[in-house]
């Protein structure tokens, strides 16, 4: 595994696969990893969001989640939870319909699964439902 590039942010690294950048690690495209008490995640896979790698904005704001789960006990290395009270997730909403719909109504198209995690593990499978693309932003352009 190759060796971690530290940022200058406790638990904020990179590891440089197949990369040649030994600058700034924000000027390479390689993606940021957090870590703290043994725990270490990919943030972006961890928050399923996109998180730049040319700047370690996003990334820290990640991390800081990812301390926060720990410190509360909360944290999941598979992925992001929602603090309890929050708006339910897209990724969770996908689980519930699967298991309460999809198999009740006997779907049982093979593709259906494999469809619905590109969905759940994806960009969008953190998004709360009350702020997924379903009610989209007004933009300039029309
Ligand atoms: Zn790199």
């Amino acid at each position: 595994m190759p060796k971690r590039a530290s940022s200058g942010t406790k638990g904020l690294f990179k590891r440089h696969r197949g990369c040649t950048n030994r600058g700034p690690l924000t000027s390479c495209a390689c993606a940021w990893y957090g870590s703290i008490a043994a725990r270490e995640v990919t943030l972006s896979k961890w928050a399923r969001c996109t998180v730049d790698p040319h700047t370690k904005t996003v990334a820290i704001k990640v991390l800081t989640r990812v301390v926060a789960a720990v410190d509360d006990g909360t944290f999941d290395a598979a992925g992001e939870r929602p603090p309890l009270g929050t708006a339910e997730t897209l990724s969770h909403f996908i689980t519930e319909w699967q298991v309460h719909y999809a198999e009740v109504q006997g779907l049982t198209q093979n593709s259906l699964a494999a469809m619905l995690d590109v969905l759940a593990t994806g960009a969008l499978g953190g998004h709360s439902l009350s702020t997924s693309p379903a009610t989209p932003k007004k933009s300039n352009g029309g």
